[in-house]
């Protein structure tokens, strides 16, 4: 099957043989012909699966085969509106659309917080047909009524689930009553929650629901390996691996922004030449850390979950958990940042006494028993208790769906765990094979 046969103009399937995709991805087989039908769409798919093309292409062909209305002055409106939940997704959707576009007359524009609005609305002025936005600037301009969001025929709710969990679904409401109620609507989540679902009762009508095959069930191109190793150790360990290896493109995971910020100082002084991502950081740190990253010419960069979130990063190689996520969502989510796009990628976890109900929680998830490997010279304390993780979560305390996958915020994870204890564990898969949190710790 080719993008020519899903029906896709000519100039469309030119700029996507250009970039060198001549098959398209399951997500895309399926999403393309829904999404030109002109019907809603509920997408299960994650971010490397190609989702991204999945919903840009159809929309830029429906764009320029049907005719634009005007907005009550008389100018061209903003057609297509695309929410996404981080300024780093919303550039990497809007150079989707522009490099997908780049033969067809249409103008886009990308709209985040933390930079100054009035470039944004100076451009606003012009013709803009497809708006990639993050909700919480978008209301800014709606407030102060630099955009006209009265003539949108198709909305995209790109990666909705990580939306909520950001709490963004106020902000998603005000939208909505922004935008005409006859339009096309596309909701894009990785998870399907109780909370997804309520969502997209309440905004999609009679939609085709496609899921494709998440990260966690394609563990054939994904190596999992875990390492029990004491919480005081875990650098040390991280920079051992990375040396031994000559790992290069090795995105790190941290629970916090100060972990992060802590992490990529400690391994700059080991050599290791390292920056942090993440909410505090200004847009053009981020953007800096982010081209260094991808031409290479920075190892490691550390970042917590949220703004690791969307960055489009293909082929990369390397995922390092340094701390296991609190909710298990995110380690699916986190090492679906390697072996993308039908490369092989390796996910390494660092698991120490306090997390073993966090690895628990993520074997329950994805189905998956992944003992913990001692490697000779790192072998874990067994006199360090648990000690409960503190202030671990970036979103406090929001609630979240699908909870028995929380580790619990400033809960003792482990403490008074069953296995942070003397007990022993059986060993799995070989004699240097152990399961995390037996007697080591
Ligand atoms: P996405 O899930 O949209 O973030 O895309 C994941 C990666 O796959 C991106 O680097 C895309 O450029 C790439 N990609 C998208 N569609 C295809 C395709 N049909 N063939 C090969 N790679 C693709």
């Amino acid at each position: 099957m080719s993008f020519a046969s899903l029906g896709l103009s000519d100039e469309l399937v030119r700029a996507v043989t250009e970039r060198g995709y001549t098959v398209p991805t399951p997500i895309q087989l399926q999403a393309i012909p829904a999404v030109l039908s002109g019907g809603d769409l509920l997408a299960g798919a994650q971010t490397g699966t190609g989702k991204t093309a999945g919903f840009v292409l159809p929309i830029l062909h429906r764009l320029i085969n049907t005719p634009a209305k005007q907005t009550a002055e008389g100018r061209m409106p903003i057609r297509a509106l695309i929410l996404t939940p981080t300024r780093e997704l919303a550039a990497q959707v809007e150079e989707s659309v522009r490099d997908y576009g780049k033969y067809v007359k249409l103008n886009s524009m990308m709209m985040f917080g933390g930079v100054n609005i009035n470039p944004q609305i100076q451009k606003l002025r012009g013709r803009v047909d497809i708006l990639v936005a993050t909700p919480g600037r978008l209301l800014d301009h709606a407030q102060q009524k630099t955009v006209d969001l009265s003539k949108v025929e198709i909305l995209v709710l790109d990666e909705a689930d990580r939306m909520l969990d950001m709490g963004f679904i106020r902000d998603i409401k005000r939208v909505m009553a922004l935008i005409p109620k006859q339009r096309q609507t596309l909701l894009f989540s990785a998870t399907f929650s109780d909370e997804i679902k309520t969502l997209a009762d309440s905004l999609l009508n009679k939609p085709t629901t496609i899921e494709v095959a998440r990260r966690n069930q394609t563990a054939e191109l994904i190596t999992q390996k875990v390492y029990a190793v004491d919480r005081e150790r875990k650098r040390e360990l991280l920079t051992h691996l990375i040396k031994e290896h000559n790992w290069f493109q090795v995105l790190v995971f941290t629970r916090t922004k100060h972990a992060a910020n802590r992490l990529a100082e400690q391994l700059d002084k080991d050599g290791i030449k390292s920056m942090a991502i993440h909410g505090n950081k200004s847009q053009a740190a981020r953007t800096r850390a982010l081209k260094e990253f991808k031409d290479g010419s920075l190892q490691v960069l550390v970042a917590t979950d949220i703004a690791a979130r969307g960055i489009d990063i293909s082929e990369l190689p390397h995922v390092v958990n340094f701390e296991l996520p609190n909710v298990a969502e995110d380690y699916v989510h986190r090492i679906g940042r390697t072996g993308r796009a039908g490369s092989e990628g390796e996910a390494t976890s660092l698991v120490c006494v306090d997390e073993d109900k966090l690895l628990s929680a993520i074997e329950r998830l994805t189905k998956t028993q992944m003992p913990a490997v001692i490697l000779p010279g790192f072998e874990p304390d067994p006199r360090i208790k648990a000690e409960p993780i503190l202030n671990g979560s970036q979103r406090g305390n929001q609630p979240r769906s699908g909870g028995q996958a929380r580790g619990g915020a400033g809960k003792p994870a482990g403490a008074g765990g069953a296995r942070a204890g003397t007990k022993p564990a059986a060993p799995r898969g070989g004699p240097a094979v152990h399961r995390s949190g037996g007697r080591n710790r």
